[in-house]
């Protein structure tokens, strides 16, 4: 019999090697509690949390929590059903109008994850003879989706609008295509250039589908994220977005002004065949969501955070993923995953917790210390934050 297993001895053993040094599991550590969106307890040890995606803070908004016990209340714990056949209860559609609100589009479409709203639009959108065009940096949820549809593959190189024209341009001009790109990078915490993007797309007669997981609820003037910034919103076909993020709970979407966009409901498998999110969980999200829309103040906050924690790790002598402050995530780029590993150890010694980032999550096999920033972060946590980064830095021989 063959072990079906040893495909992954070499990470186990890449693992175990680590984890003899006596270093703390990066990738299991426990919050034993959680008192906001910028404080939990890990290790018995109250801990600052900037590795959490949490940006505008919405895990604890009183009217956000009031909605999901009052939907808990009402409607039950789970929905026990597909959307399309017992699934969808009264707060799916509130939610589903929230969005339409949100960002003035036509449909929306309410999946059960971030990741299965990807899967689902691109495996069933671009199918045989069609092609998925799109960014090599893209999450795995974008390569998912490609991988489980019939389309053609053309990867292009990160953020290259000359790349992505190149690649359309030898395709056959009369051929199905979806250009996929995303607004901000999770990684390095980048933004892309969508508005010359979308224009080479848009000359190439290609449909264009934007993830603005990253960016929704902070980036742009109502925080409907880089595609609204840039003023190319309108030209998107398809908006995908998750709950994980800036709304603080969990669950993924897609927006679109397409006029056939409702039959995906009949035919996206990852829609059809799970089941659909909790009464508490679509309440909750459509009550951040309205929130979202009226957040100006929060924004400014969170951009103020950013740059100043951007501006104090450059000074302290720590390489960051971007030269200048693009979104609310910042990377700092470790010397390998020993170190990376040895830091993110030190800083959750010091109270702070940030997220360790590997291969193949990570671009160019880097090894990244992603933090990401909150709206409740206040100005004193990232004094604290920067104080913490130039204790553990030292002590591991960083900076
Ligand atoms: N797209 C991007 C760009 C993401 O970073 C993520 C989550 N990290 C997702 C989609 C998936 O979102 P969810 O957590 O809702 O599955």
């Amino acid at each position: 019999m063959t072990d079906l297993f040893s495909k992954f001895d070499p990470l186990i053993q890449q693992r175990e090697t680590l984890l003899s040094t006596g270093i703390t599991d990066p990738f299991s550590l426990v919050m034993e509690e959680v008192k906001s969106p910028t404080v939990a307890v890990c290790n018995g040890r109250e801990t600052i949390l900037l590795g959490t995606y949490n940006y505008m803070g919405m895990t604890f908004d009183e009217d956000v929590i009031a909605a999901g016990q009052n939907a808990l209340t009402n409607f039950g714990a789970g929905t026990t059903g597909s959307r399309v056949l017992n699934g969808t209860f009264q707060g799916h559609k509130e939610c589903e109008d929230a969005l339409k609100e949100f960002y003035g589009m036509d449909h929306a479409m309410v999946f059960s994850t971030g990741y299965q709203a990807n899967l689902g639009i691109i495996s069933t959108i671009a199918g045989k003879g069609d092609y998925v065009i799109l960014d090599i940096d893209s999450h795995a949820s974008i390569y998912d989706g490609c991988a489980m549809g019939n389309a053609e593959i053309v990867p292009f190189r990160h953020n290259d609008v000359e790349a992505l024209e190149k690649r359309l341009k030898r395709l056959p001009a009369d051929a199905g295509k979806l250009v996929v790109l995303e607004g901000v990078y999770s990684m390095l915490g980048d933004i892309a250039p969508l508005k010359e993007m979308i224009r080479v797309s848009k000359e190439a007669g290609a449909m264009v589908l934007v993830d603005e997981a990253h960016s929704m609820g902070f980036i742009g003037p109502n925080g409907r994220g880089v595609a609204e910034e840039q003023g190319v919103l309108d030209d998107c076909d398809f908006i995908i977005g998750t709950f994980s993020k800036s709304v603080g709970t969990v669950g993924g979407f897609c927006v679109s002004n397409h006029p056939k966009f409702e039959v995906m409901r009949l035919v996206c498998r990852p829609y059809v065949f799970t089941a659909s999110l909790p009464p508490a969980v679509v309440a909750c999200s459509a009550a951040s969501i309205r929130k979202l829309m009226h957040n100006g103040n929060k924004r400014a906050h969170l951009w103020e955070n950013s740059k100043t924690l951007h501006k104090g790790l450059i000074d302290l002598g720590f390489t960051l993923g971007t030269e200048t402050p693009q979104s609310a995530i910042i990377a700092v780029i470790m010397p390998d995953l020993e170190r990376g590993a040895m830091m993110w150890e030190a800083l959750l010694h010091e109270g702070l917790y940030v997220n360790l980032a590997r291969p193949p999550a990570t671009p160019a096999g880097m090894t990244l210390l992603r933090c990401s920033l909150c709206a409740e972060h206040s100005a004193d946590q990232v004094t604290e934050i920067l104080a913490m980064f130039e204790a553990a830095g030292k002590k591991i021989g960083i900076i």
